[in-house]
């Protein structure tokens, strides 16, 4: 994700270790799992924590913190994005590495969960400083990073860019270049062409899915997306373009609205021109709480995260909500859905396109061969849909929320594998 103001602990009912340890203790329960692997599950395996001084602009030197967790390898090395952002804790990375692992679980991809990023509000510095930040960043975590150790990839407030001096940095210091030390770059350096649009896109192939398994015609359907970025413009214009009627879209600012349905491709998406959802000359606008109530067929929350929560989850009208952000449902929320019998598909699920095209992306990098945007496309409608099949067979075959489900597919791939390596020594 690059440049949203996603607050990482704002509202948060329970931190992201605790909700990653719930959900791997739900699964649990409908498991034969070993107790041992699922105590070995609790804890990452590693956390580092670097201290990266930058000169900066005006000759000063400033010292700032960076993370890097590391959960879970036993499936391949470990995978996940790299955030700047002033709220980053150490904390804060094990969790979303515990998630990284159940991602890359769900897609069957060859990969472990790990997140890290260092604890600075990245608006606040010049592009050359961010540069500087980044390539110290690289040297600092060398020694445990690699295209066959742990894969980092961009996240909040670091882009392409930031990926394409990540991996320069690694490289100069390698003496080769390593285009796979990193995902998520620019196409020219080795990036994945359709990587940029994955998550969104995977958000649309879900919601197409759960459509179909619902009955439901996509002429016929309503849906409104919270945050027009690059997870809910992708997203929204997928399913537009499938039929279905986006009625409502919002950023920061606000939402616009119009039951006939909007033409996504007319509205201008954040990364094009911040803003200009709110400034866009639809019937209505609302606030973006008002969007989350609206009534509608098809709710999908893809700004921030814990937007559903204890508070509004009894006014929401939606009929099913499919999570395009990490973590919008706050654990209360989850349960007056589940009593309420509103179906939630999952983020580790809908939005897991990001980092099936990362795994892609890597694959390119270690042939050195670049796959046509219509292969991207259709190789990650085929993991999409292996995914979503497996999930609907455990949702099919058990009395659990997709939620469940999901996370149940998880923890099966990743407890047999464990089971399989065996413990050492
Ligand atoms: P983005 O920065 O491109 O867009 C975010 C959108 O949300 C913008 O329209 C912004 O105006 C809006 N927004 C920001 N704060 C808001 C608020 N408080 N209320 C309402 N709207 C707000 O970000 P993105 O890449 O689309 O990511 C969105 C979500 O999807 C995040 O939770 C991110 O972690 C998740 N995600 C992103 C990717 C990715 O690769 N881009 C992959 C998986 C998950």
């Amino acid at each position: 994700m690059t440049g949203s103001d996603e607050p990482t602990k704002a509202n948060a009912e329970e931190s992201a270790v605790e909700t990653a340890r719930r959900q791997l203790e739900r699964a649990a329960a409908h498991l034969d799992v070993d107790e041992g692997t699922v105590e070995r599950l609790r804890y990452p395996k590693d956390v580092y924590r670097v201290t990266i001084p930058v000169e900066r602009d005006d000759g000063t030197t400033e010292m700032f913190t960076g993370y890097r967790a590391h959960h879970d390898s036993v499936r391949g090395p470990f995978k996940g994005g790299l955030r700047y952002h002033p709220d980053v804790t150490e904390d804060e990375c094990v969790g979303l590495s515990m998630w990284m692992t159940w991602k890359c679980a769900v897609m069957d991809l060859p990969f472990g969960g790990a997140k890290g990023g260092v604890v600075v509000n990245p608006k606040e510095l010049s592009a050359e400083e961010k540069e500087r930040l980044t390539r110290r960043f690289a040297e600092e975590l060398r020694p445990v990073i690699g295209p066959m150790k742990d894969i980092p990839a961009p996240d909040m407030g670091t882009d392409p860019q930031t990926m394409a001096w990540f991996m320069d940095a690694y490289s100069m210091q390698e003496g080769q270049t390593e285009p796979g030390v990193v995902t998520g770059k620019p196409p020219v350096v080795g990036g994945s062409y359709g990587r940029e649009e994955a998550p969104g896109r995977s958000v649309g192939i879900i919601t197409r899915e759960a459509m179909k398994f619902y009955g439901w015609d996509p002429e016929e359907t309503t849906v409104a997306v919270q945050g027009f970025g690059s997870v809910g413009a992708n997203a929204a214009r997928y399913l537009d373009d499938l039929g279905a009627s986006i009625v409502a879209v919002s950023d920061v600012d606000g939402a616009i609205y119009d039951p006939d349905g909007l033409d996504t491709n007319d509205v201008e998406d954040h990364d094009e021109t911040p803003g200009m959802v709110s400034g866009y000359d639809a019937p209505q606008s609302l606030s973006n709480e008002e969007l989350l109530t609206l009534d509608v067929d098809i709710l999908i929350p893809a700004a921030i995260g814990n937007v559903l929560t204890g508070e509004n989850a009894r006014d929401v009208n939606a009929d099913m909500i499919v999570e395009g952000a990490n973590g919008p449902t706050t654990s209360t929320a989850d349960q007056i859905f589940e009593e309420r019998e509103i179906p939630v598909i999952p983020d580790i699920l809908a939005n897991a396109g990001g980092v099936t095209v990362s795994y892609f992306e890597w694959l390119q990098d270690i042939n050195r061969r670049s796959w046509r945007l219509e292969r991207v496309n259709e190789e990650l409608e085929t993991e999409m849909l292996r995914a979503w099949n497996a999930v609907c067979e455990e949702y099919e075959n058990r009395d659990v929320t997709w939620r469940d489900a999901t996370y149940i597919v998880a923890l099966s791939r990743i407890a047999e594998a464990h089971e399989s390596r065996g413990l050492w020594p």
